[in-house]
């Protein structure tokens, strides 16, 4: 029997930055791997979402492509919401991952609204945080990145960050937080992109993904010296 997972891509036209493309190849060709059939949805402003989807994945942009989108995002969030609650994984990165929060305020004091699937809230800053960044976590162990923001992430009380920066800004460069999670939504601002690096998350997306589908999941043993590579040698770059 065919076992395919319906991947959707959330506005790649607006937001699909520094690599993140790379996040959905990724979980395509590792699917594969895994012996699944990877059909890949892209969801753009004025689409409507295909019924059958097992995993989310969205990038950043620049403010003005989240300012671009929010309508739509708004538009959808209801819909974005029941599959976060039914336990749907997703993946959403720095712009993606501040309106998946309840607004990003710009630096000039604009509101750009969000979905609210995480408590917290962005701040857009007078600097950018820029850089290579490397993230401890207890589920997936480092996670190494790049990050190119200006907004300031604010967890709420109840919010659980994805991990703790072991070097660079994270969040917002205070609290030493990175990313965010709720139910198997994993929220962050590494780009890089992010799953080639880190495949522990590119296989824990489909594995949640196959055991919500198919009720099982056996992983193929992959080949990951190349992955492994990269990491050793992001490790070993300067902020
Ligand atoms: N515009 C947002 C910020 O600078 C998001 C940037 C991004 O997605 N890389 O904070």
């Amino acid at each position: 029997m065919t076992k395919n997972l319906s991947i959707l891509q959330l506005y790649p036209k607006d937001m699909n930055i520094y690599g993140d493309w790379g996040n959905v190849l990724t979980i395509m060709r590792r699917a594969q791997w895994h012996g699944y059939t990877p059909k890949l949805y892209e969801y753009n402003q004025g689409d409507t979402l295909p019924k059958d989807i097992d995993i989310i994945i969205g990038g950043g942009g620049q403010d003005s492509g989240q300012d671009k989108i929010q309508t739509d995002l708004l538009a959808i969030g209801t819909q974005l919401h029941e599959l976060a609650d039914n336990g749907t994984p997703m993946l959403v990165i720095c712009g993606l991952y501040q309106l998946f929060g309840h607004f990003f305020r710009t630096k000039e004091g604009h509101d750009i609204k969000g979905i609210s699937i995480f408590d917290l809230e962005t701040h857009g800053g007078s600097e950018r945080m820029i850089g290579n960044i490397v993230t401890g976590s207890e589920q997936f162990g480092e996670i190494i990145g790049y990050e190119n923001h200006s907004g300031q992430t604010f967890l709420g009380k109840n919010t659980q960050p994805l991990g703790k920066v072991i070097k660079g800004a994270g969040n917002n460069g205070q609290d030493d937080y990175e990313g965010a999670r709720y139910k198997n939504v994993i929220g962050s601002y590494m780009h890089g992109s992010l799953l080639p690096k880190n495949p522990a998350i590119a296989d824990w997306l489909i594995e949640t993904a196959a055991q919500r589908k198919y009720g099982e999941f056996t992983p193929t043993v992959i080949d990951d010296r190349f992955a492994t590579n990269a990491r050793l040698v992001a490790l070993q770059r300067p902020r």
